[in-house]
C-alpha cells in the first residue's frame, strides 16, 4: 500500500461518519451506544483510528444473530467443500492484500515489517490448512458385537466466541476463525480493543468472500463491556480464549453459567536451557531471538535462560554483546529488528518489573531503560534487557513480564536444569540446546510443558499441537488437535435385527 492510500485509510477511520465498524448479521453496523474508542500506532503515540466500542446490547445481538444461523443450519448443513472453498478463498483474499495487512499491523501492534508480513503468511497458511481439514472425514467405525453397528461422528459445537490478544492480532483471529468455520461453526470474534485494525480489515475481505448473514461476526469493545457478557452468556456454546492467566480464569469463572466449552491459551515464563556441549553459535542466535523476537511480547518467548556453568560467563557476555546490536526503531523502517511495545500502559508494567528487578538486586547486563531518542519520543521503546545471575524465585523471574527482559540464571547439572525449568506455574513451552541425543531424550520426557524445541526455538507449525500444560492453558490450538477443540462427539449405535429388547417380559 502506498503511503498516500495508507492516508486515506486512516483517514476514513478517523471520520466519525466511518465509525460504524460491528460486523454482525452480515452488515456493518454502528455500535447502540454510540461509544468509540481509540486505536493508536506505538510508534509514535499517535492516534490512528477511531472507532465503535461495543456494549452488552450489542454483544447480546451478535449472539442472537449467530445463534440463529447456526440453529437454522446454514452453515452446518453447507457441504464440506463448499466450506472449504470459502476458506481457501478467505486465504487468498488475505495474501491478495498482504501487503495493507501487514502494514496495518505494523502501525497498529508495532512489530516490525519483517515480523508483520511472516504473520499475515501464516494467517493465510492457516486458513488453507483448515479448508483441507473441512473435507476430511473424522468419521470413525468401532468393532463392536453383533447385532449393532457404532459410529462416532465429530459435529460442530455452535455458537463460538473467541477473544484474542493483541500480540499478534491477524494471525490470533485466523487460529481462532479458521478451525471453527471447517468444522461448521458459527463465531462472534472479539480482538483486543488495543489493534483490532487488521481484523476489522480481515472481516470485510470475509464480507467480499460471502459467508451467509450470522455465521462470522466481529465485535470490538473492551473485556467487561464486549468480553463478559459474550462468556456469561448461555446462547454461547463454546469459549476460545487467548490471553493471560489471570483473564483466562476470571473467563471459567464467568463462563460457568451454562457450564459451555472452554479452551484457554495462556501465559508462559518459558524455559531455553543451554547446555556446556550445545552448538554454540546456534544457542547464541537462538537465545536472542527467543526473548526479543516481538519484542518479547510472545507467550512462549524463552524468558528465562537457563545456562550451564561451564559456558556461563562466556555465553553471558556474548549474548550482551550480540543484544547490545539489535536494532530498536519504528517497525516501518526496514532497519529495525525490534519495534515498540504495543502501548504506554503495557510499557510501563514492562518498566515497573525492570524496576522491580533492580530493587529486588538483580545485575542489570544490558538494557533497563525507555529510549527517548529523536523521532521516538512518544513511541513506547524498551531496550532490549538482560537480567544475569538471577535468583529464581526472584518476581522477575517468576512472574510473565511479556516484553524484551531477559533472565539469565545459571546451573550445574541436568537434574538442576530440569527443576529450574520446571519450577514455575506455567507450562506452555520449553527450548534444549544440546549435541547429546540422549540427554535431549531425557529432558524432552522430564519438561512439563506443551511445546519443546531442541536445537530451535519458536518454530510454530499449523500442523502440530499448540498450547499449554499447568497455568498456560486447557486445550489445543492448531493441527486437528485445534480442530478437534471446536467438535462434538457423537456416537451413533444402530442396530441391525430390530426385535424388542425384551428386559421386562
Ligand atoms: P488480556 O488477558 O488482557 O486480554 C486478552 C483479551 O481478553 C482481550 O481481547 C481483552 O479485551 C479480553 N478480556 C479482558 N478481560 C476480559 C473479561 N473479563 N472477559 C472477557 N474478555 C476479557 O491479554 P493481553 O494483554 O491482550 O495479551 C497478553 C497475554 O496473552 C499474555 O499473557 C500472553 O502470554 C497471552 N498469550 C497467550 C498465547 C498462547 O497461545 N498461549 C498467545 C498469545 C498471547
Amino acid at each position: 500500500m502506498s503511503s498516500k492510500e495508507q492516508t486515506s485509510m486512516f483517514k476514513k477511520w478517523k471520520d466519525p461518519s466511518n465509525r460504524s465498524k460491528l460486523y454482525i448479521n452480515g452488515e456493518w453496523i454502528e455500535a447502540k451506544g454510540k461509544n468509540t474508542l481509540s486505536v493508536h500506532n506505538p510508534a509514535t503515540g499517535e492516534k490512528i483510528a477511531e472507532i465503535a466500542s461495543a456494549g452488552k446490547e450489542d454483544v447480546e445481538y451478535a449472539i442472537r444473530s449467530a445463534r440463529e444461523a447456526f440453529d437454522n443450519g446454514v452453515w452446518r448443513t453447507t457441504s464440506a467443500h463448499e466450506r472449504s472453498r470459502l476458506l481457501i478463498e478467505v486465504a487468498k483474499k488475505i495474501e491478495q492484500n498482504l501487503e495493507e495487512l501487514a502494514e496495518l499491523e505494523m502501525i497498529n501492534n508495532g512489530k516490525t515489517v519483517r515480523e508483520a508480513q511472516g504473520d499475515i503468511e501464516d494467517a493465510a497458511k492457516t486458513f488453507r490448512f483448515y479448508a483441507g481439514l473441512a473435507i476430511k472425514s473424522s468419521e470413525e467405525i468401532l468393532e463392536v458385537d453383533n447385532p449393532f453397528t457404532s459410529k462416532v461422528v465429530r459435529e460442530p459445537i455452535g455458537v463460538c466466541g473467541q477473544i484474542i490478544p493483541w500480540n499478534y492480532p491477524l494471525l490470533m483471529a485466523s487460529w481462532k476463525l479458521a478451525p471453527a468455520l471447517a468444522a461448521g461453526n458459527v463465531c462472534i470474534l472479539k480482538p483486543s480493543e488495543v489493534t483490532p485494525l487488521t481484523a476489522i480489515r480481515l472481516f470485510e475481505l470475509l464480507d467480499d468472500v460471502g459467508f451467509p448473514p450470522g455465521v462470522v461476526n466481529l465485535i470490538i469493545g473492551n473485556g467487561v463491556n464486549a468480553g463478559q457478557p459474550l462468556t456469561e452468556s448461555y446462547d454461547v456454546d463454546k469459549i476460545a480464549f487467548t490471553g493471560g492467566t489471570a483473564t483466562g480464569k476470571k473467563i471459567v469463572e464467568t463462563s460457568v453459567g451454562n457450564l459451555k466449552k472452554v479452551s484457554l491459551e495462556l501465559g508462559g515464563k518459558s524455559p531455553n536451557i543451554i547446555f556446556a556441549d550445545c552448538d554454540y553459535e546456534t544457542a547464541l542466535d537462538y537465545a536472542t531471538f527467543a526473548i526479543f523476537n516481538n519484542a518479547g511480547q510472545v507467550c512462549s518467548a524463552g524468558s528465562r535462560l537457563l545456562v550451564e556453568k561451564d559456558i556461563y560467563d562466556q555465553f553471558v557476555q556474548d549474548l550482551i554483546e550480540a543484544t547490545k546490536k539489535i536494532k530498536v526503531g519504528n517497525g516501518k523502517d526496514p532497519s529495525s529488528q525490534m519495534g515498540p511495545l504495543v502501548s504506554e500502559q503495557h510499557m510501563n508494567k514492562v518498566l515497573n518489573y525492570i524496576s522491580i528487578g533492580k530493587e529486588e538486586g538483580a545485575t542489570i547486563g544490558c538494557g533497563g531503560n525507555r529510549i527517548l531518542k529523536d523521532g521516538n519520543h512518544n513511541g513506547y521503546f524498551v531496550e532490549p534487557t538482560i537480567f544475569v545471575d538471577v535468583d529464581p524465585n526472584s518476581t522477575i523471574a517468576r512472574e510473565e513480564i511479556f516484553g524484551p527482559v531477559l533472565c539469565v540464571i545459571p546451573f550445574e547439572t541436568e537434574r538442576e536444569a530440569l527443576r529450574l525449568a520446571n519450577d514455575t506455574p506455567y507450562g506452555l513451552a520449553a527450548g534444549i540446546f544440546t549435541s547429546n541425543s540422549e540427554k535431549a531424550d531425557r529432558m524432552v520426557k522430564g519438561l512439563r510443558a506443551g511445546v519443546v524445541w531442541v536445537n530451535t526455538y519458536e518454530q510454530n507449525l499449523i500442523e502440530g499441537p499448540w498450547g499449554g500444560y499447568k497455568e498456560s492453558g486447557i486445550g489445543r490450538e492448531l493441527g486437528t488437535y485445534g480442530f478437534n477443540e471446536y467438535t462434538e462427539v457423537k456416537q451413533v449405535i444402530h442396530s441391525l435385527h430390530v426385535e424388542p429388547s425384551g428386559w421386562f417380559s
